[in-house]
């Protein structure tokens, strides 16, 4: 059975999942608003300058196919209002955008679908990538809510950083949709990858009466209907 993936962001995250979980021969259906900008490419290294001007989502998806694997891009931003029209019956989501508001939205969708998931965020020099399934602590169990963040648009980051975060959020995706467990409800934290490479790695606990997982499903539901 082919296994699905939607992957919400296109960028310097979404870039190595996509080309990394397209290369392990899942399906991916690839959502991002925007369009490749020049100063975009020393990080987002899936494009090309003849990219520029284009749907980030669908240059990704053309960049996945032309290595052999199978992917659609769709050029929205995602929302919890549509997420059932893209993201029903997926086996995982990965998130890769840069917005706060957006990435505990694809969270809870997830947690709230029984599917599990892989939230990656990068700025500047470190970062950070969070693997939940259904009955581990989820997103909102350790970070509550939407607080402000810096982005790398204004910020900025070093190219590397999200080539490195996200292959680490990748590897984590790989292994919760092959069922491994071992890392749901953990979250690796990068300080600053200039400095080393080891990630601190933090296994929290479910937090009573949590808004997104106190009353959410305990197995994966495709798991179940399998
Ligand atoms: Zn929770």
């Amino acid at each position: 059975m082919t296994r699905r993936a939607l992957v919400v962001g296109a960028g310097g995250l979404g870039g190595p999942l996509a080309l990394a979980l397209g290369a392990a021969g899942l399906e991916l259906w690839i959502v991002d608003p925007d369009v490749v900008e020049a100063s975009n490419l020393h990080r987002q290294v899936q494009f090309t300058p003849a990219d520029v001007g284009q749907p980030k989502a669908a240059r990704l998806a053309a960049a996945v196919v032309a290595r052999g694997g199978v992917a659609r891009g769709f050029q929205t931003r995602w929302t919890p209002d549509d997420a059932d029209d893209l993201g029903e019956a997926m086996d995982l989501v990965v998130d890769g955008c840069d917005d706060p508001g957006t990435k505990f939205g694809v969270a809870d969708w997830a947690v709230a679908a029984g599917t599990p998931y892989v939230i990656a965020a990068a700025v500047q020099l470190g970062g950070n990538a969070m693997a939940g399934a259904p009955g581990a602590a989820c997103y909102r169990c350790l970070f509550e809510a939407p607080a402000p963040a810096l982005q790398c648009a204004t910020a900025g980051v070093l190219g590397p950083v999200v080539g490195a975060i996200g292959g680490v959020a990748a590897a984590l995706a790989i292994g919760l949709v092959r069922g491994d467990r071992t890392h749901a409800g953990s979250i690796f934290v990068f300080d600053d990858l200039r400095a080393g490479a080891d990630p601190r790695i933090v296994r929290f606990q479910p937090r009573p009466g949590c808004p997104a997982c106190a009353r959410a499903p305990v197995a994966t539901r495709r798991a179940e209907s399998a």
